[in-house]
């Protein structure tokens, strides 16, 4: 094969643009150590790595996040990005693994059939 013609190793498009993914590779690192960025940091501020604690968090964030998106108090960004935290911190599972197990249950539940509590939308039978 012509090594131009080479699948990009970030997009997959054919050709050498590695220059223009500069920011997305960048991202990518950081995405995937994020989960021991979390507890490199939560060692170093003394926080417990106990999972009853973690779990407790977990709640606490949750709970706020929700708060925020019903307009009540706080920054619907900022408390996702807490919920983020404590799930990485409480989770056995790396992030991307994480995001792959969601990303299997969302395609899972797309052509499941109804739960019996579920109302599917108006011309979307399960297949
Ligand atoms: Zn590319």
């Amino acid at each position: 094969m012509d090594e131009t013609m080479m699948p990009c190793v970030v997009c997959g498009r054919p050709g050498h643009h590695e220059g223009e993914h500069r920011e997305d590779v960048e991202r990518l690192a950081r995405l995937s150590r994020l989960k021991g960025d979390v507890l490199s940091m939560m060692v170093k501020r003394g926080w417990s790595l106990h999972w009853i604690h973690r779990s407790a968090y977990l709640h606490l964030e949750a709970a706020e996040l929700a708060e925020a998106v019903r307009g009540k108090h706080g920054d619907t960004l900022e408390e996702s990005g807490d919920v983020l935290i404590t799930l990485l911190a409480l989770s056995p599972h790396r992030f991307e693994d994480i995001c792959e197990a969601a990303a299997e249950k969302v395609g899972k539940l797309m052509s499941a059939p109804a739960y019996e509590s579920e109302v599917l939308a108006p011309g979307q039978e399960s297949t």
